[in-house]
């Protein structure tokens, strides 16, 4: 069988992991087979790298940080492919540019624009494991450049789009569960999952993938399969697949909590378009990224905005508020360590009463709850943080998770 097999940091983070790979790698492979590593950086390097780059200096060019970082992935294919070959499993390692990974140049967050496998397909029709740095790729003009961080699952998802082939997620999970097993320890494991949803458990606070990648599975189609390393051949991962063929009656499929949430309401604003579009200028001006925005008009022309933002941003705009003209005259109140906990399944885009049976719910179980947004298949309701366990415990309960 063809297979992308993508390993994260933390199933590479020393030799001992490098070589238990390597042989997990050469148990599996039977004759014929095409074989297709791509690896991240080790255990923690990455952010090692950059930890180290901003010692030397205040200001680091983004060119030379690619440079910097792509050296992590660098040195595991190698190390990968030298335990490989002395198991005798034939095998080459290479880099963004030896694999014609040619990407935008924008640094740090480089786009992929094409892939040019010759190399590759060269090497897996002389039998060879091909061994390939995840995360980095090489600009038009010869630079190199890194796709952003968690970028090696976009590096395996798009080489297996251009091969045709599977692609296999290996980390330190055993699957993708229901919720997080650590908040509700009945969180159920998932055999399967559609793209939809598992993006937008991932932009809700499940970081299992990175969302750009699994978007990019979808639009190709490419079976997806994430599970432990190392597990041999019983698979107990979840297969990430398109709806046609996933059939579930029920609406829900998962609940991901995400801790970094502050609310901000503004009132008395000016309600003529222009109050709100210069605070919005201004959230923009700090770099706050605002999600669940919601407005109230009131009879006097004014009105209440509210938004939140991660609580990190929230320190930020606290300061801005105060030396800000625009805000002083406006009461602006702030309820910090909030929880986002976000439902999602495909088939709330067609179910009813969703909604209805998430507020009986927290009604009944006495849960205060804010801001809340909806998307096709996904209702969030933010929380206080230490009323999450028993949120997360009291739905998971009522949806059969
Ligand atoms: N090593 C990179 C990072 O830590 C890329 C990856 O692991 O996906 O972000
Ligand atoms: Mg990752």
């Amino acid at each position: 069988m063809n297979v992308i097999q993508k390993y994260g940091g933390t199933s590479l983070e020393s030799i001992e992991k490098i070589r238990a790979v390597a042989k997990h790698i050469a148990s599996i492979r039977k004759e014929g087979d095409g074989i297709v590593i791509v690896a991240s950086a080790m255990g923690k390097t990455t952010d090692e790298l950059i930890a180290l780059a901003n010692e030397v200096g205040k200001e680091v060019p983004k060119r030379e940080l690619d440079a910097l970082l792509a050296t992590g992935e660098q040195k595991t294919v190698a190390l990968l492919a030298i335990a490989l070959q002395n198991l005798g499993v034939p095998a080459v390692s290479m880099t963004g540019f030896q694999s014609g990974f040619i990407t935008t140049d924008h640094h740090s967050k480089a786009r992929i624009k094409e892939i040019n496998t010759e190399r590759t397909e060269q090497y897996l029709k002389e039998g060879k494991v091909v061994v390939l740095t995840g995360f980095q790729g090489i600009s038009e003009e010869g630079d190199i450049t890194t796709l952003g961080r968690g970028g090696s699952d976009t590096t395996a998802v798009a080489i297996a789009a251009q091969m045709g082939w599977d692609c296999e997620i290996y980390t330190d999970v055993d699957a993708i569960f229901t919720t997080d097993p650590k908040i509700n320890p009945n969180a159920r494991k998932l055999d399967r999952i559609t793209y939809e949803e598992l993006m937008e458990l991932a932009s809700t606070g499940a970081a299992v993938m990175e969302t750009r990648s699994v978007e990019l599975a979808k639009k190709y189609n490419v079976k997806l399969y994430i599970g432990r390393s190392l597990e041999g051949n019983i698979r107990k991962g979840t297969y990430v697949m398109n709806d046609s063929i996933y059939i579930e009656e029920m609406p829900v499929t998962g609940i991901s909590i995400s801790d970094d949430c502050s609310i901000y309401s503004l009132r008395g604003l000016e309600n003529d378009g222009v109050a709100i579009a210069n605070l919005f200028q201004l959230l923009a001006d700090l770099h706050i990224n605002v999600d669940m925005i919601s407005k109230q008009t009131y009879e006097n022309n004014k009105c209440t905005i509210s938004f939140s933002c991660t609580d990190e941003q929230a320190s930020d705009l606290d300061k801005a508020i105060e030396n800000h003209e625009l805000l002083r005259e406006i009461l602006v109140e702030k309820q910090p360590n909030l929880s986002i906990l976000s439902l999602v399944g495909v088939g709330m885009a067609t179910a009813t009463g969703v909604a209805s049976k998430v507020f009986s719910i927290l009604a009944k179980e006495g849960i205060q709850y804010y801001q809340i947004t909806t998307s096709e298949i996904s209702i969030s309701v933010t929380v206080n943080r230490d009323e999450k366990i028993k949120a997360v415990i009291a739905l998971c309960e009522a949806f059969g998770l």
